[in-house]
């Protein structure tokens, strides 16, 4: 099969690697017809992360099964699924409680693993003609009819919609709620949607690209443009000096100025600040355990400033971390098949297989109109 390889930093490219199979009784064979290029592979991409050479790339999948194990029940030969990026068993204690991303079997030693990404185990990635899905009956959702037409927003399930939709989770979105997200790549677009969704009254997205602030207007945001100042104060003049009553954390350690210099604590303690007394954030950018080339010394062990000080005395509330996909993804697939959600605006490139390490390149310059791209294998 073709896929996409990792060979070191900003090295990726298209090659033959051997056919994924049925391992295991409980498998699942998946044949990608759409698969995604994240953020979180930049981080690989960039050469900052243990990622090994090698590795196939990819955890945004959807495609159509091609074959089963023997051991699986429910899904089909023909199913249209989407497949989460956590790869969960089902049965563990933290799966059971459905937190499947801290699933404790599928890579031991550890709590979650993933497709194709450094420290999440040795499985395989989707961004390839096939896929094999470990214990399948658990980990594929299955597509209605519609799954052909609306094969980009099907996909968003696979990570950015419901991340995005934890971020506001975490932070307890309410009907009536003002929200600040900070960061307008697509699961912070996808956390101001969420809030949309959930019946936030403002919601204030901030970035630096003009291209991404103008799809975050597009769904109704206010734009928070960190070039024309302190976003902080920005949106202090939104809330009568107050803050937000919530606020989304969608950047991670690799944030950094418009001039390009990384600060790992920036974005986190903009939050803090952004967020009223006695509110809550929910955070969902990266932050990895150790980043040996982070130019901030504490970055090197994973650690950050936090502004602790602010954040006691505000009283505030923080959830962090990976989202479960299970947790979310059918009732926001219902969402997309109702009609009430679409979470492809965000999508500006369909792409082949073989155009991935030019998307890549692109995709990680953040160049212009390059703000979410689908493979179709
Ligand atoms: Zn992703
Ligand atoms: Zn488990």
């Amino acid at each position: 099969m073709r896929a996409v390889v990792y060979h070191g930093a900003r090295e990726v490219s298209v090659e033959e690697v051997p056919d994924a199979r049925i391992e295991r009784p409980t498998d699942v064979l998946v044949k990608v017809t759409s698969t995604c290029i994240c953020g979180s592979d930049l981080h690989m991409y960039e050469g900052r992360t243990s990622a090994e050479a090698g590795k196939v790339l990819g955890h945004e999948s959807v495609g159509e099964v091609v074959e089963i194990g023997p051991a699986v029940d429910r899904i089909k030969v023909g199913d249209r699924v989407c497949v989460p990026f956590n790869i969960a068993c089902g049965f563990c204690r933290n799966c059971e409680r459905g937190e499947t991303a801290y699933c404790l079997t599928t890579n031991p030693g550890q709590a979650g693993a993933a497709y194709g990404y450094a420290g999440m185990g040795p499985y395989r990635g989707g961004q390839a003609e096939l896929l094999r899905v470990p214990y399948g009956d658990v980990n594929c959702l299955r597509l209605p009819p519609d799954a052909a037409d609306k094969e980009n927003d099907y996909a968003m399930l696979a990570d950015v919609f419901p991340t995005g939709y934890h971020a506001t989770e975490l932070a307890g979105v309410q009907p009536g709620d003002s929200v600040a997200v900070f960061g307008a790549g697509p699961v912070g677009l996808m956390a101001a949607y969420s809030a949309m969704l959930r019946g936030a009254s403002m919601v204030l997205v901030v970035d630096h690209q003009s291209d991404r602030l103008r799809l975050a207007e597009k769904i109704g945001a206010i734009a928070v443009d960190d070039r024309q100042g302190d976003p902080v104060d920005q949106i202090l003049d939104h809330t009568r000096g107050m803050g937000t009553d919530k606020g989304c954390e969608c950047v991670g350690w690799q944030a950094h100025d418009s001039e390009g210099h990384e600060h790992p604590a920036s974005t986190m303690n903009n939050v803090v600040r952004s967020v009223r007394a006695a509110g809550a954030i929910g955070a969902v950018g990266v932050f990895v355990l150790s980043d040996p080339r982070s130019p901030d010394t504490l970055m090197r062990k994973g650690e950050v400033a936090f502004d602790m000080g602010m954040f006691f005395q505000k009283g505030l509330r923080i959830g962090a971390g990976q989202t479960s996909v299970k947790a979310y993804n059918r009732r926001l697939r219902d969402l997309i098949a109702a009609g009430r959600a679409q979470p492809s605006f965000l999508v500006s490139h369909n792409l082949g297989l073989d155009e991935a390490p030019d998307a890549y390149l692109h995709f990680d310059e953040r160049a212009d109109g390059w703000t979410k791209v689908v493979l179709h294998p």
